[in-house]
């Protein structure tokens, strides 16, 4: 494991130019990260992984002006929306150029493209030339790393350089947004919001996802930690994890502000603040709850309303029928 340092430059840039795999900060969580031209270390992601073929990657641009290269055509709404949001948490779906990997797109016809917002990362792929495909650095369905040290737990020895830049401060996977004969269509919510999109786009954004074959990787049950989470409402919090202590369970309560009047036995997860601390350290606080070996997680849901719907989608998520995946 290396800090941000030149050293950690120069090392990430060596393993990958001869098909290894790194580990990589960004600003919204870890990510696994291979030369998006080499087949053999893309294929290895998904080996380390565990991911279905058909899951395609996001390939990570060091500047917007690779947009062109990787996408076989841009129109003026996905030039704006790169001019506004990168580098940052927005992918864009586009149509593929010639040359781009199957291996990269899971053999569709599109592309997903962004450029991260972390000096670390945009250090690397300026030395590196090319492009990084990465998905995050867990093990498939599982909850995504957020500090260097979850990535160590979780895939340890499978990956050839970890690097650590401390806490993501963002804390969960990027808006996706599909670009289809100019319609836009939120495949994936982030803490960047339709509503922010559409300013910027000057229409209207689809919020609904059309479907799992749409946005293939968007599971029902995914980001799923050991424990059994269930969703509540605030005022809802105490009776459920009354109800659980009764039935021996222990329990452990997630929320923004801890609700008053918690029976003693409740494990209380540090408080997360408001919605965007929702995001920042949601996956932390399941790990945390894992770490200490609770059987069920009551989190208190977040107002539907600017991160808070990402929040919402991750936590339905790893509430989801069945665990992993
Ligand atoms: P992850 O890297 O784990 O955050 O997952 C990346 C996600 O990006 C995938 O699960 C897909 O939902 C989405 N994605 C990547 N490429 C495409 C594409 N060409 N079309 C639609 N969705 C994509
Ligand atoms: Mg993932």
């Amino acid at each position: 494991m290396l800090p941000d340092s030149e050293e950690a430059v120069a090392a990430a840039v060596d393993v990958l130019r001869v098909g290894g795999l790194v580990a990589i900060p960004t600003e919204t969580v870890y990510g696994l990260a291979a030369d998006a031209s080499n087949r053999r270390a893309v294929r290895r992601v998904f080996a380390v992984k565990g991911r279905p073929a058909d899951h395609p990657l996001i390939v990570h641009l060091g500047a917007r002006e690779q947009l062109r290269r990787w996408a076989g055509s841009v129109p003026p709404v996905a030039e704006r929306l790169a001019d506004a949001f990168w580098p940052g948490p927005l992918t864009l779906v586009l149509p593929r150029a010639t040359g781009v990997l199957d291996e990269v797109t899971g053999g569709r016809p599109t592309v997903a493209l962004r450029v991260p917002d972390q000096p670390l990362v945009l250090r690397i792929l300026a030395r590196f030339g090319g492009a990084i495909a990465a998905p995050s650095a867990n093990r498939f369905g599982r909850v995504s790393p957020t500090r260097a040290g979850h990535v160590v737990a979780d895939l340890g020895g499978d990956v050839d350089l970890v690097l650590d830049a401390g806490p993501c401060p963002v804390g969960l996977e990027s808006t996706i947004v599909e670009v289809a004969d100019d319609q836009l269509r939120v495949l994936r919510p982030g803490v960047l919001t339709a509503a922010e999109i559409a300013r910027v786009a000057g229409r209207e954004v689809h919020e609904d996802p059309g479907g799992p074959a749409r946005a293939p990787g968007m599971l029902a049950s995914h980001y799923a930690p050991a424990a059994r989470v269930v969703l509540v409402r605030a005022a809802e919090a105490v009776p459920a994890v009354e109800g659980l202590l009764a039935a021996g369970r222990s329990v452990a309560v997630l929320a923004e502000t801890l609700p008053p009047g918690l029976p003693e036995g409740t494990v209380a997860l540090e408080p997360v603040g408001d919605a965007t601390g929702y995001a920042r350290h949601l996956y932390d606080r399941l790990r945390e709850a894992d770490r200490l070996g609770v059987d069920v997680v009551v989190a208190v849901v977040p107002a539907p309303t600017g991160a808070g719907v990402a929040v919402l989608d991750r936590l339905r998520r790893a509430a989801g029928p069945t665990a992993g995946g």
